[in-house]
């Protein structure tokens, strides 16, 4: 067993008594990963005791881990949906939790093309915040000096709405930013960020993004980090200052502010840090002029130590752009959170990202592990799960990761598969592997395989009048474009080639497919940090080849399926040398706030 128990000593002084309490808080919290997790099991289940969910199980107040073991099931999403639509219309009676629900968190994983609304109650925001306070202690410890500078970071406040009930419904960092916790946030040298609270919690996204991006140029040189929360945050940024550098010299250049931001509370904020500045207008001309934008993050912030973004899990594939822009700065991965429960962080914040662990702290909730391997059958309701403790997993191992709340999810399926990589004193850490069932990804969205299908069934409706449909299909998410977009590359049987489907009609249907894919693909879409779904027409008896290739690597003939997904560089190359055809969707889909009936 990888046994990684100590961290490095802290410099002296430069730490605050905070700081240092901090790293012994994660210290006793993962050398006792075990009593933890059957503290907080028993919390849970105490304060639940007469919820109706754990009633219905017959608990009768146990709290230890088999009796609970043995009798709660492990359940998905769909599985609440009647108890967290009750909650969602109003009924305030102990159903899941015996605190109140204070509002619900909209996760970016969709359930029948919607949102899944995630309850939470209010102390909640304790446990995220608490976990928020152990990241810049850690960073400190390897990266000395962050107290000297700001940290320009791309934080944004995304739509909320009501549900039928009355609670608001709204994404987990929104219900964070907006709060009093982050709000009310004490001074902490460590952590200064060069956008005004004003600018993050701007409703408008770009102005938003604007106001921030204009602050970073401002105060370009006092900048020892650059960050989003994720990579595709930081590169929606970087693009925003490419379409815009103009905009933004003019405004450094005359100390005012573009008037299409016109959010008053920001231009109020904005007053006060714009001054006219030509000498600095003259750089940022100088510098996003040039053709090349290779190593723009070091060249407008000479001082930046690292970027802070994660690129782990579906953000991957944004590493390379990353290090084009940012001439290979280290990327810091610094936390694993989601709207059901923030898990841990990274004790290693500096490690190269195909080495980012991510380590559970258990007093966030309690933690059940199902071991994941491409054989595990599906659960049964009638035998319990073999479940594994967070303190008995093993290295080398993947599982899938299932929590209990405080807010009154049990045995939920996170839907996570995490590899366990080593230890932190007893804790184990875990490499993000991937998420079930996620084919395409770009942004905050993710689609599955039966989306995908769907789309694809509904578009090729289209095609009918023409005598002409789908033989085959295949998708990959093309990211070396910002915004990236999903590509779907078509085989078409056309009965009459006189009457083949024209362009028109094709990009009609990328538009189609785009109509049909879930609320967070849409709402990217719209945001722009998706761009128009692409269909690329290939030659007939392109997917023969294509099982040709996969045959010719030693793919079995009786089980080879058409990959739906694909990213490997010889079958991208091969499907590209086919394309007969491409066509884009000439529309954005349709997305608003509300959640469809
Ligand atoms: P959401 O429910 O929309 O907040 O999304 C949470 C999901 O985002 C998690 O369950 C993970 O699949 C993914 N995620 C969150 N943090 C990370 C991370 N550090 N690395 C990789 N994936 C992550």
């Amino acid at each position: 067993m990888a046994v990684d128990s100590t961290l490095p000593s802290a410099v002296g002084a430069s730490v605050s008594e905070k700081y240092a309490k901090a790293l012994v808080f994660i210290e006793e919290m993962t050398k006792n990963v075990d009593s933890v997790q059957e503290r907080v099991l028993a919390e849970i289940l105490t304060r639940n005791a007469e919820t109706e969910y754990l009633k219905r199980f017959n608990l009768k107040g146990a709290t230890d881990r088999g009796i609970f073991k043995s009798k709660i099931p492990v359940v998905i999403y769909e599985d609440l949906q009647p108890e967290i639509q009750r909650i969602a219309n109003g009924d305030k009676s102990p159903i899941l939790s015996s605190h109140p629900i204070s509002e619900f968190l909209t996760s970016s994983g969709t359930s029948a093309g919607e949102r899944k609304l995630m309850p939470t109650i209010h102390e909640e925001l304790d446990r995220r915040q608490l976990l928020y306070s152990l990241l810049m202690p850690v960073m400190n410890l390897y990266v000395p000096g962050l107290d000297k500078g700001k940290g320009l970071y791309f934080l944004f406040i995304k739509a909320e709405t009501k549900t039928p009930g009355g609670l608001l419904a709204r994404p987990v960092l929104t219900s964070y930013y907006k709060s009093e916790h982050f709000k009310n946030r004490p001074y902490d040298p460590f952590n200064v960020y060069t956008s005004p609270d004003e600018t993050i919690l701007c409703p408008d996204s770009i102005q938003s993004m604007y106001a921030q991006m204009l602050c970073g140029l401002i105060m370009r040189e006092e900048i020892l980090r650059v960050g989003a929360v994720f990579a595709s945050g930081l590169l929606k940024a970087i693009r925003l200052l490419q379409v815009n550098w103009k905009e933004f010299a003019h405004d450094i250049e005359t100390g005012t502010l573009n008037p299409k931001v016109s959010d008053p509370s920001v231009r109020e904020c904005m007053s006060k840090i714009l001054k006219p500045n030509p000498e600095l207008a003259a750089f940022v001309t100088k510098e996003c002029s040039e053709e090349n934008w290779e190593r723009i993050i070091t060249r407008i912030w000479p001082n930046t130590k690292y970027l802070d973004v994660i690129v782990t899990g579906a953000m991957a594939q944004y590493i390379p752009t990353l290090e084009y822009y940012s001439g290979g700065l280290p990327m810091a991965c610094t936390m694993y959170a989601s709207s059901e429960c923030y898990f841990g962080l990274n004790l290693k914040p500096m490690c190269k990202p195909s080495e980012v662990s991510y380590t559970i702290m258990p007093n966030m909730a309690y933690f059940e592990f199902l071991p994941h391997e491409s054989s595990t059958p599906e659960l049964s309701r009638d035998s319990p799960p073999p479940l594994v403790d967070l303190a008995d997993l093993e290295v080398g191992k993947e599982y899938e990761l299932i929590v209990t709340t405080y807010a009154g999810l049990c045995r939920y399926r996170v839907g996570d598969i995490l590899k366990v990589t080593g230890f932190h004193n007893a804790a184990p850490q875990f490499r993000f592997i991937r998420r079930k069932n996620v084919l395409l990804s770009i942004d905050f969205d993710k689609t599955d395989e039966s989306e995908l299908q769907q789309a694809i069934e509904n578009a090729s409706v289209l095609l009918k009048e023409f005598n002409t449909s789908v033989v085959e299909y295949t998708s990959y998410a093309d990211t070396k474009h910002i915004p990236g977009r999903y590509v779907i590359y078509w085989e078409l049987f056309v009965k009459e080639a006189a009457n083949a489907p024209t362009d028109k009609v094709l990009s009609q249907c990328c538009f189609e497919m785009e109509e049909s894919l879930n609320v967070v693909y849409r709402q990217c879409r719209v945001a722009d940090s998706i761009g128009p779904l692409e269909i690329r027409v290939v030659k007939n008896g392109t997917f023969e080849e294509l099982m040709d290739y996969a045959i010719s690597r030693g793919a079995s003939i009786n089980q080879y399926k058409v990959p739906r997904c694909v990213s490997f560089t010889p079958i991208m190359e091969l499907l590209d040398s086919r394309v007969i055809s491409k066509h884009f969707s000439p529309a954005l889909p349709h997305w608003n706030p509300e959640r469809r009936p």
